[in-house]
């Protein structure tokens, strides 16, 4: 059993928790592909058509997977999950609007803090990142690395805290934020965080900085969780698209576009 006290396991837990969000981020892009399949193909077909070792394979994972996590959901204590927003009836179109209006305001007022100690992106990134995301964005997007200052929690939250608002995104824990066109690191840029930021940016140039806030704050209030805010999860599973080996090739901004047009976004 690992103990704060011990700077060691400190190390360990951190290195735990890494890991546990590297499995999460696989487990979101394989519900995704289940979801897919769910939605292409019909139960009968699948069983009828489906390649029989591949099919056998499946369900012997998903079945394991959900053994393990659901004796993990029977040893978490004190965790109680807070109850969706929008369904305990606490968030009236009203708060929506001026919550949505509050994030908007301070992702503006967050990318002009960055702005001026911001830096284009480096010819290495834009050349790994060219088959993904146009040049005009590339050239456009700046990048500031905090080395561990970590972004501050907006002061809104307070307020949302006080409303009962619970699991708010926790800023400071991200790998990167991104403020409109400006993406800043918490630590240093690694790939996959900055692969992640872009996503958002393209979300940001498609549908506005009012389209995207009003998409993700309805969507939290409807789930409490901001990994699974449709805007936030599509990023996560673009990311670890980009991230395989060998790594897919697809183009952003199309990507965004069909799940807007598709009204995937929406909750
Ligand atoms: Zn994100």
């Amino acid at each position: 059993m690992f103990s704060w006290d011990d700077p060691g396991d400190r190390v360990a837990i951190a290195q735990l928790n890494s890991e546990l969000r590297n499995a999460h981020l696989e487990l979101l892009s394989a519900h995704c592909a289940t979801h897919q399949l769910r939605l292409r193909y019909s139960m009968d077909d699948l069983a009828r058509f489906g390649q029989r070792d591949v099919l056998r394979k499946s369900v012997q994972a998903a079945s394991a997977l959900s053994e393990y996590y659901a004796s993990l959901e029977k040893t978490i204590v004190n965790q109680e999950p807070s109850a969706p927003l929008a369904a305990s009836g606490q968030l009236s179109p009203e708060l929506l609007a001026e919550a949505a209006h509050c994030v908007a305001a301070y992702l503006r007022e967050e990318r002009e803090r960055y702005y001026p100690s911001s830096e284009p992106l480096s010819e290495h990134h834009k050349t790994r990142l060219r088959p993904y995301f146009t040049s005009e964005l590339l050239d456009r997007i700046r990048v500031v690395e905090l080395m561990g200052v970590r972004v501050a929690p907006p002061s809104f939250y307070e307020r949302a805290r006080a409303l009962g608002i619970t699991n708010l995104p926790q800023l400071a824990h991200m790998d990167s934020l991104t403020f409109l066109d400006v993406i800043v690191f918490n630590e240093t840029l690694q790939m996959r965080a900055l692969f992640h930021g872009l996503v958002h940016a393209v979300q940001f140039a498609i549908l506005g900085v009012e389209r995207y806030t009003e998409l993700f704050v309805r969507a939290f209030a409807h789930t409490s969780l901001h990994v699974t805010v449709p805007l936030e999860a599509h990023a996560f599973n673009l990311e670890s698209r980009f991230a395989r080996r060998p790594p897919e090739t697809f183009w952003v901004a199309d990507e965004v576009l069909s799940w807007y047009e598709g009204g995937r976004y929406e909750r």
